[in-house]
């Protein structure tokens, strides 16, 4: 039976391998030595709760349970356990604990899988170390190379190449999938890091698809002329072109329903920025997202012709130059099928919703049958130090995760 004791128990343990860092919250960047010892830690764990235990050239731990078919694909399940600086102690620690302690109570009660079952710790899931995210995940599936790691350089100038040197690891073997086995389906749970499930008042969220961010910057040209001797009529005003493109993106993407897409100008400069001269440039950086492509590429072109139109009206030039473009994925039917009947038989209150943070899963909901869980946390806070997720929510999801393993483990279980 899933024991709270031992999942607090746990929690409480991560706490404590929280690393030193600048102000209060979990400090364990990616390879640095908290992140190892609780590496470390989780890995005594999986090896405590009877899991055969490997290692790959980038530090990625499955731990195997091995079941009556061997042959046959493995079901898989787990997440991340770095965070962001001053993060939280939640994020990608629910996953794996859940995770570990779904065999744990599986074996207590003598059940036999059919297909493998085997538990992930992916390394360096947050982007904060390194500038990039998932990339234990990416390396699993051969999609980081030894050039990628070469680039990639923390603050202090270390690269993730010599990062994982560091650590005893073989960065050279990148480049070809490091999991060379075979998955039947992955599931990972996960808190929401959202205020949805909280305002609707639901226990669990069925994850319906990742979002993945389409960005561009906007730079404005106007004319940086006095402020008090230009009418009107007679000026290009960077910030005003600014400020119309910002609720631009607010328009076009709440026009987006089903499903919606979320736009964003997080960055937002002006120049010169004194109180004497009208702003003749002006900088945005936008973010948009949504789990559909279609309806990402729809806000991001209606965008662009919407700063086109306000630049063209206001005698201002533009450059719109993109940063990046990634790939949303989508949950399978079939996947979601699974999970509501399990949560339907469950009897607790779920709903179905989008991710629209990244995630681990969203590697492997590209290649086989994916599913999420999520729970709410505190006021949809995460990434920070106050990040909260109830003990009784924890239990229960970790009893669903327990309950979408058993069934999957079944030969008779199919996914489409
Ligand atoms: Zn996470």
């Amino acid at each position: 039976m899933i024991s709270e004791r031992r999942l607090m128990d746990a929690f409480a343990r991560m706490r404590e391998l929280s690393g030193q860092g600048e102000g209060p919250g979990v400090y364990r960047l990616a390879f640095t030595d908290a992140d190892w010892q609780a590496r470390g830690y989780l890995t005594g764990l999986m090896r405590e709760v009877g899991l055969a235990v490997r290692e790959d050239a980038f530090g990625n731990i499955v731990g195997r349970w091995e079941g009556t078919e061997p042959s046959l694909p493995a079901v898989m399940f787990g997440s991340h356990a770095d965070s962001v600086p001053n993060g939280g102690n939640y994020d990608g620690v629910l996953g794996i604990l859940a995770a570990i302690e779904t065999v744990r109570s599986l074996k207590e009660e003598g059940f036999c899988p059919e297909h493998s079952l085997e538990v992930a710790l992916f390394m360096c899931e947050e982007s904060s170390r390194f500038g990039a995210a998932t990339l234990g995940s990416r390396a699993m599936l051969g999609e980081l190379s030894a050039e990628d790691a070469k680039r990639l350089t923390d603050k202090e100038g270390l690269t993730l190449y010599e990062a994982l040197k560091k650590r005893g690891l073989r960065p050279d073997d990148l480049g070809k999938p490091l999991y060379e086995g075979k998955v039947k389906a992955f599931f990972e749970v996960h808190i929401e890091q959202g205020k949805v499930l909280e305002h609707e008042k639901k226990t669990v969220g069925i994850v319906t698809g990742i979002a993945a961010p389409t960005r561009f910057r906007v730079k404005l040209t106007g004319s940086a002329d006095h402020s008090g001797a230009t009418p009107m009529a007679l000026r290009h005003d960077a910030a005003c072109a600014a400020a119309e493109i910002v609720l631009a993106a607010e328009r076009l993407a709440k026009a987006e329903q089903e499903p919606p897409a979320v736009a964003t100008v997080g960055v937002l400069e002006i120049a010169p920025g004194v109180m004497n001269v009208i702003p003749g440039d002006a900088e945005l950086g936008v973010d948009i997202r949504s789990i559909d492509a279609a309806t990402k590429k729809r806000v991001a072109e209606a965008l662009s012709a919407a700063v086109s139109e306000i630049c063209k009206r206001r005698g201002i030039a533009f450059e719109l130059a993109p940063i990046s473009d990634e790939r949303p994925v989508a949950i399978r039917p079939s996947v979601l099928d699974f999970l509501e009947g399990i949560c339907r038989g469950d009897g607790c209150s779920y709903m179905r919703l989008p991710s629209g943070a990244g995630h681990d899963a969203m590697h492997w909901a590209e290649r086989v049958p994916t599913g999420m869980l999520f729970i709410p946390c505190r006021g949809g806070v995460s990434h920070n130090p106050n990040e909260y997720a109830a003990p009784e929510d924890i239990v229960h999801v970790t009893r669903l995760l327990e309950k979408a393993v058993r069934e999957a483990s079944k030969k008779s279980v199919r996914f489409v």
